[in-house]
């Protein structure tokens, strides 16, 4: 069985495209198990030698603002059991906002090992997001962009002690 890593953060900061990127033209789809939602993604992922299953999760792009947090708790708390690391993804480029800090918060208190993810970095648009992501507290940012697949040694390097 591969390990699983799980990508976690709020809308828009490029989960998809960082699973579409991991899993690559190997569009197999392995969502066959029992009580899997459509809120979750698995595919198999390889990076530079590693295998994992890769799990996006959604569900709640299209939630009223005011029951997002709540929402995010509960999906993110159902999809962490099982996962050997988690991907927290937040934009480089919009910088940290309150749902990220909310999400970091919760993640902090988790245990299962977290890596931070400064997505949308390319060039120098997103320094400062990169900058701004240390005062999470959930470790060294990855900067990363999953659109242009940059810094995809650098997650190897990050994931490769939990795996
Ligand atoms: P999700 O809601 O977190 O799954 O985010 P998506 O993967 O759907 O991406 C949201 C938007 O960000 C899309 O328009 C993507 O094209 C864009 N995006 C994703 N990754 C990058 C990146 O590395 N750089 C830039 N500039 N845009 C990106
Ligand atoms: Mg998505």
């Amino acid at each position: 069985k591969l390990p699983q890593v799980i990508i976690i953060g709020r809308p828009n900061v490029g989960k998809s495209t960082l699973w579409n990127r991991l899993v690559g033209k190997k569009l197999a789809l392995v969502d066959d198990q029992p009580g899997v939602t459509r809120d979750r993604r698995f595919g198999e992922a390889h990076l530079l030698g590693l295998d994992f299953t890769i799990v996006d999760t959604a569900g709640w792009e299209d939630e009223d603002e005011n029951t997002l947090p709540g929402r995010m708790r509960q999906q993110t708390e159902a999809a962490l059991v099982g996962a050997d690391v988690a991907l927290f993804v937040i934009d480089a480029r919009a910088g940290l906002t309150p749902l990220d800090e909310e999400i970091a918060r919760h993640l902090r208190q988790c245990d299962v090992p977290i890596v931070l993810v400064a997505n949308k970095a390319e060039g120098k648009t997103g320094d400062h997001g990169i900058y701004e992501a240390f005062s999470l507290g959930l470790g060294d940012p990855v900067p990363l962009s999953a659109e242009h697949g940059q810094g995809m040694a650098d997650l190897f390097e990050a994931l490769l002690p939990h795996l």
